[in-house]
């Protein structure tokens, strides 16, 4: 089956996810899919791709505006798969069909298999059954003790989430961060994702106030901690179908029961997570808060981390380094595309993840 694959948007930069594959299926007929539309970063109306003409279907990986916030502009008629805790997300007037959390599914004749990518509630990596394998991870982490990273099958071509390039340091040196730069004197607002880091810190805050933690300093509390009311909350696990969820995850949750939410807590955790709007964005504005960004930073995060008034400290949703090489090993591909990063150069990203690697966002074979 010849097949083409572009990155229209997503390649060399971090940037919306569109990935169009164009192949045959089993019948002989060709089939069009783009996996991901993804929307702008910085909330632009513009989401800087164009939709291809004549899609057979739309396979989303997660719910995150970079990879769903370019679906407004699809045409209607277009089905687009999803899982079902993605599938609230997704615009109302869409054509929605059902992908798996894991397992294997035919769309328009060709073998799609998905299973949890370790990012997100729902959000999976996708792997296409043309000649000897297409994978696309969307976006992945396999360090998350909230949500699992299923082993895919093996696959000739990978396309993989690079977010943070040849950064290397592992959670572990992150959460120590997060423990010595918590103020003692004002409470400390996390603004985060609510649909997972939320609910990822809310329960490893919990597991050390409950004595879990030998390496804690004395002095710190853990216990006074409130998770935002929009959030995923620890009851989740209840209601979610079995797996979606870590196993430690299963039995954590379900001994939490967050306090109710109030703006005095030693540990706040709330969207949204850039610190514009919601509890997040209130808090901000009221300057009472000791405040500490985990993720993507934006234009007046970044000011005010210049400026002393916030702090950053990396909370691990993409995979280091060493992970994308161990994803890479278990994949067994002989090419493998880094996507949402600069490659400057290639030859240092051979070194580290080996040779499969290449810097080409249109791949033909
Ligand atoms: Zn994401």
């Amino acid at each position: 089956m010849p097949a083409r694959i572009e990155v229209i948007s997503g390649f060399g930069e971090k940037a919306p996810a569109a990935i169009y594959v164009q192949t045959t299926n089993k019948s002989g007929q060709t089939v069009r899919l783009l996996l991901d539309a993804g929307g702008s970063l910085e909330g632009l109306p513009d989401k800087g791709w164009n939709i291809p003409d004549n899609l057979d279907a739309v396979l989303i990986s997660h719910d995150h505006q970079d990879h769903i916030g370019g679906l407004p502009d699809l045409d209607k008629q277009i089905p687009v798969y999803a899982t079902p805790q993605v599938q609230p997300y997704l615009p109302k007037q869409l054509t929605v069909q059902t992908l798996p959390n894991k397992g294997t599914i035919e769309i328009v004749g060709i073998a799609v298999t998905t299973g949890n990518a370790g990012h997100s509630f729902g959000g999976v990596w996708i792997h296409l059954g043309i000649d000897n394998g297409l994978f696309y991870s969307g976006d992945f982490c396999k360090e998350s003790e909230l949500f699992p990273f299923d082993p895919p099958p093996t696959a000739d071509i990978a396309l993989i989430d690079a977010s943070y390039g040849l950064y290397d340091i592992p959670q572990s040196r992150s959460k120590q961060a997060i423990r010595h730069s918590l103020s003692q004197t004002q409470p400390n607002l996390f603004p985060v994702p609510q649909s997972g880091r939320a609910l990822e810190l809310a329960m490893w805050f919990h597991s050390h106030s409950i004595g879990n933690g030998q390496d804690i300093d004395n002095r710190q509390r853990y216990d006074n901690w409130v998770l935002g009311e929009d959030c995923i909350q620890p009851n989740a696990v209840l209601t979610s179908p079995k797996g979606l969820f870590t196993t430690y995850a299963e039995q954590a949750l379900v001994t939490m029961t967050p306090p109710p939410f109030n703006d005095n807590a030693h540990i706040i955790l709330c969207g949204d997570p850039e610190g514009f709007s919601g509890d997040a964005g209130r808090l901000i504005d009221s300057g009472h808060c000791h405040v500490i960004y985990t993720g993507h930073l934006p234009a007046h995060a970044k000011t005010a981390v210049a400026n002393d008034e916030a702090h950053f400290i990396r909370w691990n949703v993409h995979p280091t380094i060493s992970d994308q090489a161990t994803l890479i090993e278990e994949l067994q591909c002989s090419y493998c595309l880094p996507l949402f990063t600069k490659i400057n150069d290639l030859s240092e990203w051979q070194r580290r993840l080996g040779d499969t690697i290449i810097d080409t966002p249109i791949i033909e074979y």
